[in-house]
């Protein structure tokens, strides 16, 4: 099963939050949305083919919660050691697009960076949360591309303006029931133009899914909707305007995006 939300006006944004009446959330089954109520309970009757539907990031986060050098290579090549917990920061919603949305290259950034990671939500709210419970509190997996301003990123102290821009963190197509895939099975892969240019599987992970919810969990609430970026493995690059990115995730789907300029 794969859980959307959507719109049937091809122009609605991807930050368009929960409340607004043109969001709708559905599950596919063989390329036919089948409408349900918010959160994915009883369907609704209504169904619609997928390509005549607008995807739209397929969770609404009161925060995006990214985690930073969680593979050892990864932390190596931008020439950082590999930490002893968790680094955390966070990407504004307003960062959200969907899949097929431009990656809008800002005039401030020099450098522009793709980072497949893979993406958990989380189902219900999570306070501290030890190892042991953390899977009980995710919903599921999806794509999501960790878009950073590489020279800003350097420049700053704080991550804010590099990971910030409208537009830098695509997710979807969708999301994947935890209970239908197991996060071992998860090999996520970054293609630019058809190159693949990052791979990895979760156990290449330093901190581990559980572990990374029960960090988070101990610094603030976690609540249904809300996104962990889980960290992007070696082999970051520049994306130059044109550029097709596609983030894909065994046994979850392919997130693609297109680069432009602003
Ligand atoms: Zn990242």
């Amino acid at each position: 099963m794969r859980l959307v939300r959507f719109s049937l006006d091809p122009s609605t944004p991807a930050t368009t939050p929960d409340v607004s009446p043109l969001v709708r959330y559905g599950v596919v089954e063989n390329e036919t949305v089948y409408e349900t109520a918010a959160g994915w309970s009883a369907r609704t009757g209504e169904s619609w083919p997928l390509s005549r539907v607008r995807l739209l990031p397929p969770c609404w986060p009161s925060k995006i919660v990214c985690v930073g050098r969680n593979y050892e290579e990864h932390a190596k090549e931008l020439g950082n050691l590999a930490p002893a917990e968790p680094v955390i920061f966070l990407k504004p919603p307003s960062a959200l697009a969907a899949h097929g949305d431009p990656i809008v290259v800002p005039p401030l950034a020099q450098r522009v960076d793709y980072e497949g990671e893979i993406g958990v939500v989380i189902g219900r709210r999570a306070r501290n949360v030890p190892v042991e419970r953390a899977q009980a509190y995710i919903l599921g997996y999806t794509c999501v591309n960790d878009v950073t301003a590489r020279d800003l990123q350097k420049k700053d102290v704080q991550w804010t303006r590099a990971k910030g821009f409208d537009t830098f963190c695509p997710v979807g197509p969708w999301i994947v029931p935890v209970a239908e895939v197991s996060l071992e099975t998860l090999r996520l892969r970054t293609r630019v133009d058809g190159e693949v240019r990052q791979q990895a599987s979760p156990d290449e992970m330093i901190f581990s899914v559980a572990r990374i919810i029960a960090f988070v969990s101990e610094v603030m609430t976690l609540e249904p909707g809300d996104l962990i970026a889980t960290g992007t493995p070696a082999g970051v690059g520049p994306l130059a305007p044109g550029a097709l990115v596609q983030i894909e995730i065994e046994g979850v789907g392919v997130l693609e995006n297109r680069v432009t300029t602003g």
